[in-house]
């Protein structure tokens, strides 16, 4: 694999540290010191502003606006929408007499930034050396509530030596936004308004009449002399601090953010509310920041990851598991994961098929709420996706490739079009889902009509052969999308065979044990016979690409006798190839972007022999490019279970650090989220062997040979259980009580973990 580490912050078990500021790598920080609630994402920027390369990006989940695109062909999408970054409620400008806060300029020494994992702060500190001789040291520290996501808070604590000195401190929130990339203002301004001590600011969005309200209260430590700040489309206070040598004091902040998702909706009295919680139900920073630790506190007991022997790791993996809870934990099911999560507009803040297929899994072992809300999100999003698949003229729902709010969004038609694996996952995440939770009234209600409506456009989608011996989909894009138009996809068909049969199977249960809801569903949904009937027929003669000599499936139809190329021999600076090879190259030979074959073998694991993942995780690897950053964690799960520990190392350190040394070089445009997923999925399924995909959860445990030890946790039949792999034994262990004995089946015999610890010896 041709990427390498760019390691540059300092190693340490909690917290993310950088050391002095470096002014090139000052968009990467900003990505890497975000922060979240899943309500809304701040980018760690200077809150002052700095003259050097910069995002100052504030979203919120399911915040965005639309432009229309040319209309072209029948089908391909004639609007699109993206994430826009929103109010700015950390706005902040310092200054003394003769000159303006702004570390590109000023003497700065000191430097020093601290993401805390274990309290979810971010705290920036350094000494400004002023030009009137006099040393100012400040401390920046904020942080998102993680319980009441409306809420967030600011503090500055200064002090001064070498002389006195006059400060001016303005603090406002702030909708004078400009987008990142097209630096454009996406807000009209209804109202703003200041109290004895706060403001607020209420603004909407120009075309999809989406609201904020963003207000503060302020306090200080001592009293100063202040005035209101007005400048178009914010609201602040002036603060004049005539600060004596050797003084010191803080400046505190806390925020009320307010999102209106509805379009130009009326109903709520939005100024009203917010001014309403400004007022009378914001506590003070230290009670809130003591809230905060305690709920970080109590989300590690149960998700950390431990590694003994593995410092590099051991932080990176923390990283993910913080990053992942900060950008989703359940909270709304109108929200969801985008690509970036919410640290960066590339990607346009869309979620994926990573959600279903990446993502889930972290939930479904932590947060089974948050797990079905994301699949309520699919549900809510159901008619959009109807309406998709008759844009493509066929019926049923098609889920989009890219969206925020359920309409497609991807521009480029190739995917929009020919990628029909986002209603696959959704699928997927359903049976995942439910073999987790048994939560039959989300199969029953939501989930099953999800399926009917993704089978039914499958069926419109796919096709039979010439001579009606086989079922199959023609001019398609699998997940591999450095091979477009191609037929018989092999994880498109494959994906599309499960789908038929797991509706089918759901709708004769569902007769079985509730035939009146099915009756009603039926009724509902319209679902004919004959379209049962088919489900069953095209799934048993889908088209599957295998050979029993090889044990390989191909690709899709003719992957074989594409050209070859030594993918090992294409230089680093080639990379990335989008950037540096013309679009069409990229589809002229057999290398792939990422795993596709090995993918749906990774989602079905156990229906397939080790021999069969053997073979293929041997022909497709090599040529694999991992474009994606998806990727790695996929083929370090696979060699993990094939015995080839040291694949599996090297592209598992990928996937934990991929931010934190980015790897891509790309990080500046925001976080990995989704990926970041992956890396949790690494561990958890790679080294710790875990298996979800049949009737009762497997555990392999394997011990990298690199560590001494290290622990993870899943959420199962609703007990926190630890497993703890060392170089001998393997313990299973919890604090919760455990009603029924909860059978798993370890190393392929069947174990039934109760109160007390379950250990058993290590297979080397
Ligand atoms: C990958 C897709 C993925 C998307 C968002 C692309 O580069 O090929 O599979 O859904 O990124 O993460």
């Amino acid at each position: 694999m041709t990427k390498s580490a760019d390691l540059y912050l300092v190693c340490d078990p909690w917290r993310i540290v950088e050391e002095g500021w470096n002014r090139e790598r000052n968009m990467v920080s900003e990505s890497v010191f975000s922060l979240g609630n899943e309500y809304m994402g701040v980018r760690g920027y200077a809150e002052e502003g700095v003259s050097e390369e910069s995002l100052l990006g504030s979203y919120f989940n399911g915040i965005y606006e639309e432009v229309d695109l040319n209309k072209s062909y029948k089908g391909i999408v004639t609007k699109t929408h993206f994430m826009i970054n929103a109010v700015d409620w950390l706005h902040i400008k310092i200054s003394t007499e003769d000159e303006a806060l702004d570390m590109a300029l000023c003497k700065i020494e000191n430097f020093r930034r601290v993401l805390d994992m274990r309290g979810g702060t971010l705290t920036r500190s350094f000494d400004w050396h002023t030009k009137s001789g006099a040393v100012v040291h400040l401390e920046f520290i904020r942080f998102l509530d993680m319980e009441n996501p409306n809420r967030a808070y600011q503090k500055i604590n200064y002090s001064v030596t070498g002389g006195n000195v006059n400060l001016t401190v303005l603090t406002a929130n702030n909708f004078n936004t400009g987008h990142g990339w097209d630096k454009k203002n996406y807000w009209n301004l209804l109202n703003k308004d200041w109290f004895e001590t706060g403001a607020a600011v209420h603004g909407q969005t120009v075309r999809t009449g989406q609201q904020i309200f963003s207000g503060f209260t302020w306090k200080t430590s001592e009293v100063y002399k202040s005035c209101r700040k007005d400048s178009e489309k914010s609201a602040g206070f002036e603060f004049i601090l005539p600060l004596k040598d050797g003084s010191s004091g803080w400046i505190e902040k806390s925020i009320y953010n307010y999102v209106i998702k509805e379009r130009n909706c009326t109903s709520i009295p939005v100024w009203e509310n917010g001014v309403a919680a400004l007022k009378y139900s914001l506590p003070d920073f230290n009670a809130a920041l003591e809230q905060q630790r305690k709920y970080w506190n109590n989300f590690w007991q149960y998700a950390d990851i431990r590694i003994e022997g593995d410092p590099l790791n051991q932080q990176g993996i923390r990283f993910c598991i913080f990053q992942m809870q900060q950008t989703y934990n359940g909270y709304d099911p109108t929200n969801n994961i985008g690509a970036k999560g919410l640290t960066g507009e590339a990607y346009n803040g869309h979620a994926f098929w990573d959600t279903e297929t990446y993502c889930l899994p972290f939930y479904l072992f932590s947060n089974l709420q948050a797990a079905r809300n994301l699949l309520s999100f699919r549900y809510a999003t159901l008619s959009a996706a109807k309406e998709r698949a008759k844009q493509l003229d066929c019926k049923g729902a098609c889920y989009p490739i890219a969206t925020l709010n359920g309409e497609e969004a991807c521009n480029l038609w190739q995917h929009a079009s020919l990628q029909f694996h986002p209603s696959t996952a959704v699928a997927h995440g359903i049976k995942h889902y439910f073999q987790l939770s048994a939560d039959t009234d989300f199969l029953y209600g939501q989930g099953v009509e999800m399926l009917i409506e993704i089978s039914r456009f499958l069926l419109s989608r796919g096709a039979w052969n010439n001579d009606k011996t086989g079922f199959g989909f023609y001019a398609v894009m699998g997940l591999d999308e450095f091979h477009m138009m191609v037929n018989h996809n092999c994880y498109t068909n494959f994906m599309a065979k499960k789908t038929f049969e797991y509706t089918e199977q759901t709708l004769k249960e569902m007769e079985k044990k509730v035939p009146e809801k099915a009756a009603t569903l039926i009724k509902k949904t319209g679902l004919l016979d004959e379209e049962r009937k088919n489900f069953a027929v095209c799934a048993d003669k889908m088209i599957i690409l295998y050979d029993d000599k090889t044990k390989l499936f191909e690709q899709h139809e003719g992957y074989y006798t594409l050209p070859r190329i030594e993918i090992s021999k294409i230089p680093i600076t080639d990379f990335p190839l989008y950037h540096n090879w013309s679009y069409d190259r990229i589809y002229r030979t057999s290398m792939i972007k990422q795993p596709d074959v090995l993918m749906f073998l990774f989602l079905h694991n156990q229906e397939f022999s080790e021999d069969i993942k053997r073979a293929n995780y041997e022909y497709y690897e090599p040529n694999t490019i991992h474009e994606s950053s998806l990727s790695p964690s996929i083929h370090s799960i696979f060699a993990a279970e094939l015995g080839k520990s040291s694949d599996a190392f090297r592209f598992f350190g990928f996937a934990t650090r991929m931010d934190l040394d980015n790897y891509n070089r790309n990080t500046s445009e925001g976080l990995h989220t989704t990926s970041i997923a992956a890396a949790w999925m690494n561990i958890v399924y790679g080294f710790g062997g875990l298996r979800s995909d049949g009737k009762e959860l497997i555990l392999n445990p394997t011990l990298p040979e690199h560590w001494k030890e290290y622990e993870f946790g899943i959420l199962y039949r609703n007990v926190h259980i630890r497993i703890k792999v060392s170089s001998r034994e393997i313990t299973l262990f919890t604090n919760d009580k455990i009603e029924k004995a909860i059978p798993l089946v370890i190393y392929g015999k069947l174990y039934t973990f109760d109160s007390s610890n379950l250990i058993i010896s290590l297979k080397k």
